[in-house]
């Protein structure tokens, strides 16, 4: 028996299948989708099976050494996904591969060492570290620490090496005890409480619990459980313990709601899809607080009542603690949760649930597209027009497009849903390729909250030069005397503070990218978004000298400090990538401000979506332009999508919500707009501009980046590929380039970039394959390509 294998390293030279040997005993647990080791070179490396076959071309063949498991991985449906979504994304396969995977699964490899020779040749430090555990769980620290006299005992073959595979997590083994008869429980003696006390816990609960878990919730010792265990009480065993991220949390059952016409309106075409098994896209429209979620829990509902299952996306950001309480309310075990801020072990845990069957709804960020659930009975994506549903590395999917083709395959519905829905699904909704489904109204009946836009400019005028307008800071006070909530929000992107010097206006910039290094006031230090630079503030200005240099920009903390100079009695919790970067803190810092022990919260991004807190009635939006002035087609479209989320945090409950909209360009329709966050409006005047402009949905586009050290050589390979693209392509396509790219310079590489618009091109793909082909070599002074089907951020 032949297995073709693909091994576990994306590179270009071995973007294909390895032809190998099964060994005789191996034979029986070989399959597709199963991970083996194989030898590769002069290592020893991980790989998928792909196919088995009986003959192969290659005449002398080397053997697997090792499956890793026992049932595939990836089932035939993701296996057959990752072929789609190579050719669609024009990333390696074992790409495609991996990124179906929990990173715990991805193979370190690390060289370890197998014993050959008898021990008592070996020099007594390297015989301790064989002794004190298998070279398996060796550290890797360790290893080294002897590596160089075991080359030398490698060289005179006392020692073999060998590959490691590290699994960078590991299940997690725990001791458990459960109860041995229960006859033998009436045996314990009457004075031995602490012993009753665990078997009436065990009886009470599960019969079987880990050893931790028991104590805690007795009060019991180690020395009361290992007697038990000694008298044959109780059973002990090694098993597999899940962690928990939500351990310490309990989830209070809630029910459905009964729902609204509207919403009955909206949920109709959709339970009638997931009853007849069809794939149908619908695009449900609907401001925040009008009941998309509550439709989306009922749909699941029903998906979980024919034994199906259901794939739930919302934004990275928005997966707060009150997201994951309406889904773990509902469906309680049922659901896993996944997202970046799960460690390592506790993805992969979630992912295992997945995989045994365990669960069968899974609520998270971009990558739980992939969630492998054979049984699919819907897919649904809240907040369809974020733009982190797009990966921005290699594969370069969307998830949409993974979510549209996966509901092909297992015949279900899928549901986007947005206040603010992308250009390209409403457009498609429109032209009919996706049901549109419309809730107009909000739940409680609240009119959507006032919008006030204040010119900046005007207020220069007048002479304030603060950040906070006077309209602003009034309706801060009035909000306090009546004790009441108020967010403030500050954009993140293109908005970070900056140093400079005021003599002679140097910023200080990455040494190694073309961008202004941030000021991180914390550890007055200023770091590179890009590479992560990171140097100390200079006491003077390394161009003239000066020592007159200070920072510039509204930075969260500069607003924080601002606001605190302007109004001091006001308490304030600040929310930004410094505050948050403790696992909990986000969760922590939320609550505080929910129980009331401030009166504003102040953030980027991070706070415009997901919170639902009663007492907010004044959102307040510090510069409303900051993003659409930045090199991207999708600006003013991001400007509104922003404008209208964070104006639905206010007045979502009983009182009503006022927005406050600071801006130096009132007159920008997407802001305008966002007043009376009026969608339709904004639609027919985007379109408009996409038209004249030829940008999607009206064009496609492709953008490829070179990036090289030497600025003429990226520059050059640029240009070659530019004129191969105008050779080849059609008269209505557009080839934009090569210009510098937005960002010239990233980690001391220049970077050029071609743009393609285009209508059609069905030979588009191909041909992009052949350039990536010649162009992506891998040698020491090689132009880096990348290519980007359908691009979101133009950087
Ligand atoms: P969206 O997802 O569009 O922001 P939600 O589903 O969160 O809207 O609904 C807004 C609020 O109204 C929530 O607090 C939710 O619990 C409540 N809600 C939703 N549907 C109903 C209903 N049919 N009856 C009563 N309350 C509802
Ligand atoms: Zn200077
Ligand atoms: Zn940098």
């Amino acid at each position: 028996m032949i297995a073709s294998v693909i091994v576990d390293v994306p590179a270009k030279q071995i973007d294909r299948t390895f032809d190998y040997k099964v060994p005789e005993a191996l034979t029986s647990v070989v399959q597709r989708g199963i991970r083996v080791i194989v030898p590769f070179g002069p290592r020893k490396i991980q790989g998928f099976i792909l196919s088995l076959k009986e003959e192969s071309s290659v005449k002398k063949l080397k053997s697997i050494e090792e499956v890793v498991d026992i049932e595939p991985v990836l089932n035939e449906e993701l296996m057959s996904l990752s072929e789609w979504l190579t050719d669609q994304t024009l990333c390696y396969r074992i790409s495609a591969l991996q990124v179906m995977l929990p990173a715990a699964m991805k193979a370190k490899y690390n060289k370890f060492f197998h014993l050959i020779e008898e021990k008592q040749h070996l020099p007594s430090h390297i015989k301790e570290l064989f002794e004190k555990e298998s070279p398996l769980t060796w550290k890797t620290a360790d290893a080294h620490h002897v590596l160089k006299d075991l080359q030398e005992l490698i060289r005179h073959r006392k020692v073999e090496m060998k590959y490691v595979v590290k699994q960078s997590a590991n299940v997690k083994k725990a001791r458990f005890v459960e109860l041995a008869d229960e006859k033998l429980m009436n045996e314990i003696p009457g004075n031995a409480k602490k012993q009753q006390l665990v078997s009436d816990h065990l009886l009470k609960n599960a019969r079987k619990m880990a050893v931790t878990d028991l104590k805690e919730a007795t009060g019991a010792t180690s020395a009361v459980i290992k007697t038990m265990i000694d008298k044959g009480y109780l059973i002990e065993s090694f098993n597999e313990l899940y962690r928990d991220p939500f351990q310490e949390r309990t989830f209070e059952k809630t029910e459905h709601f009964k729902l609204t016409d509207d919403q009955k309106t909206a949920i109709a075409p959709i339970l009638e899809k997931v009853n007849s098994y069809e794939q149908q896209t619908f695009l449900l429209h609907g401001v925040t607080g009008s009941g998309k979620t509550e439709i989306y829990l009922q749909t699941i509902d029903q998906v979980l009542k024919q034994k199906r299952q259901a794939i739930m996306l919302v934004p990275e950001i928005s997966l707060t603690p009150q997201m994951v309480q309406r889904f773990k309310g509902r469906f309680g075990d049922q659901v896993a949760v996944m997202h970046s801020g799960l460690s390592v072990g506790e993805k992969y845990d979630e992912w295992r649930k997945i995989h045994r069957g365990e669960v069968n709804v899974v609520v998270g960020a971009r990558s739980a597209i992939f969630a492998p659930f054979k049984k699919l009975g819907v897919i649904i994506i809240d907040e369809e027009h974020e733009t982190s549903y797009k990966q921005e590395d290699s594969p370069r999917y969307h998830a949409r497009d993974v979510a549209i083709e996966r509901s092909n395959r297992h015949g279900c519905p899928v549901i986007l849903g947005s206040a603010t829905p992308s250009l390209e699904s409403f457009a498609r909704a429109k032209k009919g390729n996706y049901q549109l489904l419309e809730l107009e109204y909000r739940m409680n009946q609240q009119d959507l909250p006032e919008v006030k836009i204040i010119d900046m400019r005007e207020e220069l005028r007048e002479g304030n030069r603060s950040m906070f307008s006077r309209d602003l800071l009034e309706e801060i006070e009035k909000r306090i005397e009546k004790k009441e909530q108020i967010v403030l929000f500050l954009n993140r992107r293109g908005y970070s503070s900056f140093i400079m010097c005021r003599d002679c206006g140097t910023v200080m910039q990455c040494p190694h990218c073309e961008v202004s290094l941030t000021y991180h006031r914390s550890k007055e230090s200023m770091k590179c978004h890009y590479c992560g630079h990171e140097e100390h503030v200079p006491e003077k200005c390394p161009e003239c000298e000066s020592e007159h240099i200070r920072y510039f920009g509204t930075g969260t903390q500069k607003v924080e400090e601002e606001l605190f100079k302007l109004m001091p009695h006001v308490k304030t919790i600040r929310m930004d990538v410094d505050t948050t970067s403790k696992k909990g803190s986000h969760e922590k810092l939320l609550s505080a401000f929910d129980r009331g022990e401030a009166d504003v919260l102040l953030g980027t991004q991070m706070i415009a979506k997901g919170l639902d807190f009663p007492n907010i009635t004044l959102v307040g939006v510090l510069s409303a332009d900051t993003m659409l002035h930045l090199p991207d087609f999708r600006a003013s479209e991001k400007t509104f999508q922003l404008l209208t989320q964070v104006s639905g945090r206010a007045g979502r409950h009983d009182k009503p919500g006022e927005v406050i909209i600071q801006t130096y360009t009132p007159e920008h329709f997407s802001i305008e707009l966002a007043k009376t966050q009026n969608y339709e409006w904004f639609y027919q005047k985007e379109m408009m501009m996409r038209k004249t402009a030829q940008y999607p949905p009206f064009y496609y586009i492709s953008l490829i980046t070179l990036s090289h050290e030497n600025v003429n050589k990226a520059a050059g390979v640029c240009n070659e590929i530019a004129d191969i693209l105008k050779s080849r392509l059609s008269d209505q396509s557009i080839i934009l380039g090569p210009v510098a790219s937005p960002i010239a310079r990233i980690q001391d590489k220049y970077r050029y970039q071609c743009i393609i618009k285009y209508k059609h091109e069905p030979e588009l793909k191909t041909l992009l394959k052949k350039i990536l082909d010649q162009y992506s070599d891998t040698g020491k002074d090689a132009v880096t390509i990348h290519i980007d089907v359908q691009p979101y951020i133009m950087m």
